[in-house]
């Protein structure tokens, strides 16, 4: 029975409490965990933990803490691997399912919702991790069928090997995730995504999309259950193939070696940063004011937009790229990713708040927000006006050293580059935070609309929590639009939507052409992130209830909210979550679930989460 299924994922190994992320948060030194970089190999231990039984000879195995990378998951030391080749994953495969193990593939685990493995998986599981990223990273050049040039990748390639193989032969991709530090197997199981819709006359050149990386594939190969020789074997789908659609996005119910990805003639991309619209003006309702400084003002224009807000301040960080062949004369040349050092490499002063933050002092949020955001100011302008003003504890944190140190850096307002320096932004060394994360499928003109229902909603709520003394939100803010995941991008005859995806346009809705990402980010142990989660998953699902726009989760992050867990609601999982891929009368969900259970019907390749979400 569903109800009942959902009910041990919500006061079981999936659900992820308060208590214990305090706990894990003091066990792994507070704020310390927090500034960490990437999770290396280096946990791997060989005691004497009993070997998976009868294991394959020749696949190295080892064990390992699984933890991601905002530490909420957690887990005992697991028996882990490292196949060389595909073929070795099906070895895997068809001795996972004689012994009744399971095979969880692994990236760089940088995935919020527990999909891999649920936290606190005890040592004893039957859970064997595959780690893609140590042998299944090659790269080819390749065509498709229909003459566009693409690229052949192992699912274990960084997105930052694919994007520099592609530009080092003058191809690109019109947007995707900001990390390069994600693996494609990963970014193509949850369906990642950029930012970016046609700007004003723009049209899209041949291979270039506006939806998801999943949406971009041509072919792909996974393990899947050969009936007719009662085992596991490689097999490619073309996207021509039908069933190649729940293959595209599949959360982890499935076994993606390799992948083509169609992709263009690189663009040189021209990113301008501001500061200096205040959210109310940014965010304004429709009709409200008569600025032409609003956020989808700057969508029309360039068609590449992020918002940042930070908690508790005026003024967000607006991104816009625009397509620029040269450079501008007052644009900063790059030629490398990562170019805004301030949040990449966390400064002191935000290292010192956060643990004071993390220490219990959660009041000081509001200070944490305009620390945030003054050295975003300081690293992209130079402005040092601000900190000058500024009194108090913010005084004492910006010292001359920090100033001097983040201006030696480069200033970041006004960058221009190849586009693959300006559409990865984030390294793994950024402040680990955790998000929830949404998308809202509406036409286009509604844009303004939804961005100003969401911010509006947010900060009502975040008020209404101060006034009581509460303040579980210390992050910001994100804000991102997207097309949706039309398949004619990869002109494969017969190819479909990915069926999952959260860009999978409604039938019902055709005038519906974008989606609004956002997210809400917060330090992982902040208390009443889970009730104000809550509080405004309930808001999001009344808001875009269908009839002007519609609410769609963000497969990798935060989800399911009740007042202390996330992933963890039994009615947003088994019903409001289907509901939203199947309304409209999409083949979307059910039809998904149907091919991954045909094609794994052993279960082989699934977690606690997915075996109560994907059942
Ligand atoms: C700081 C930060 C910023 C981010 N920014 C963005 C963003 O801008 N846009 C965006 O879309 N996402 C973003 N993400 C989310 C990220 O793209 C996803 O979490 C992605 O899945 C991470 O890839 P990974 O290699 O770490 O996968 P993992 O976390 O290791 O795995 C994710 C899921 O994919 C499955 N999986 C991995 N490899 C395979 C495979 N070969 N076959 C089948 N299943 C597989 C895993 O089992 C798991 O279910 C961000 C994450 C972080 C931490």
């Amino acid at each position: 029975m569903v109800g009942d299924a959902v009910g041990e994922v919500a006061g079981g190994a999936a659900g992820l409490t308060r208590r214990r992320l305090l706990a894990g948060s003091a066990a792994l030194g507070g704020g310390v965990w927090l500034l960490r970089g990437a999770i290396g190999p280096d946990s791997a231990s060989a005691d004497a933990v009993a070997a998976p039984p009868a294991f394959p000879a020749g696949v190295e195995v080892y064990r390992q803490v699984f933890e991601n990378w905002a530490g909420e998951i957690h887990t005992d030391q697991l028996w882990t691997c490292a196949p060389r080749t595909p073929q070795d994953v099906v070895t895997l495969a068809d001795w996972a399912n004689a012994q009744g193990w399971r095979l969880r593939a692994q990236g760089y685990r940088h995935t919020w919702a527990p999909l891999t493995v649920a936290d606190g998986t005890p040592s004893s599981a039957a859970v064997l991790l595959v780690d893609t990223t140590r042998y299944l990273t090659a790269l080819s050049p390749a065509t498709t069928a229909g003459g566009l040039s693409a690229v052949r990748a192992q699912a274990g390639a960084g997105m930052e090997q694919v994007l520099a193989f592609l530009a080092d032969r003058g191809l690109g991709v019109t947007s995707c995730p900001a990390p390069g530090d994600v693996t494609l197997g990963g970014v193509l199981a949850i369906g990642g995504h950029g930012t970016a819709v046609p700007a004003a006359g723009e049209t899209a050149l041949p291979g270039h999309g506006y939806g998801s990386v999943s949406n971009l594939v041509t072919e792909l190969t996974a393990v899947v259950w050969d009936e007719a020789a009662g085992r596991y074997a490689l097999r490619t789908f073309s996207r021509a193939e039908a069933d190649s659609a729940a293959f595209l996005v599949h959360l982890g119910r499935a076994f993606v070696t390799e992948a083509v990805l169609v992709a263009g003639a690189d663009q040189n991309l021209r990113c301008v940063s501001r500061l200096d619209i205040p959210a109310t003006e940014l965010f304004a309702a429709p009709g409200s004011t008569s600025s032409s400084r609003r956020f989808a003002d700057f969508l029309e224009r360039d068609g590449r937009v992020e918002a940042i807000w930070f908690a508790f301040t005026e003024y967000p960080w607006l991104k816009s790229w625009s397509v620029t062949p040269d450079r501008p004369f007052p644009s900063r040349a790059v030629d490398q990713p990562y170019n805004y050092p301030f949040s990449d490499s966390i400064p002191t002063p935000v290292a010192d708040l956060a643990g004071q933050l993390v220490g219990g002092s959660w009041a000081l949020a509001p200070v944490f927000g305009q620390l945030q955001f003054l050295l975003a100011r300081l690293g992209l302008t130079g402005d040092i006006t601000d900190v000058l003003l500024s009194g108090g504890l913010l005084r004492d944190l910006l010292t001359l050293d920090v100033i001097t140190h983040l201006l030696a850096s480069g200033l970041s307002s006004d960058l221009w580059g190849p586009s693959r320096t300006l559409l990865q932004y984030v390294r793994p060394t950024t402040l680990r935070m955790t998000a929830n994360g949404y998308a809202v499928m509406c036409k286009r003109d509604d844009v303004q609309w939804v961005v100003s229902q969401v911010t509006s909603g947010y900060q009502n709520l975040l008020t209404e929590y101060q006034a009581r003394g509460a303040f579980p939100i210390n992050g910001a803010v994100e804000i991102r639009v997207t097309g949706l995941d039309d398949p004619a991008v990869v002109g494969v005859p017969g190819a479909r939507a990915p069926l999952l995806s959260a860009l999978s346009p409604r039938p019902d809705h055709p005038e519906w052409d974008v989606a609004v990402w956002f997210d809400v980010l917060t330090l992982p142990s902040t208390p009443g992130l889970h009730q104000f989660g809550r509080d405004l998953e309930q808001y999001l699902l009344t808001t875009f209830d269908g009839t002007r726009a519609a609410l769609r989760v963000e497969w990798s992050k935060g989800w399911a909210y009740t007042a202390d867990a996330t992933w963890a609601d039994p009615d947003v999982i088994a019903r409001v979550i289907p509901d939203s891929h199947r309304a409209g009368g999409g083949a979307g969900w059910d039809e998904a679930v149907a091919t991954l259970n045909r094609y794994d019907p052993h279960r082989v390749f699934s977690s606690p989460l997915l075996d109560t979400l994907l059942r």
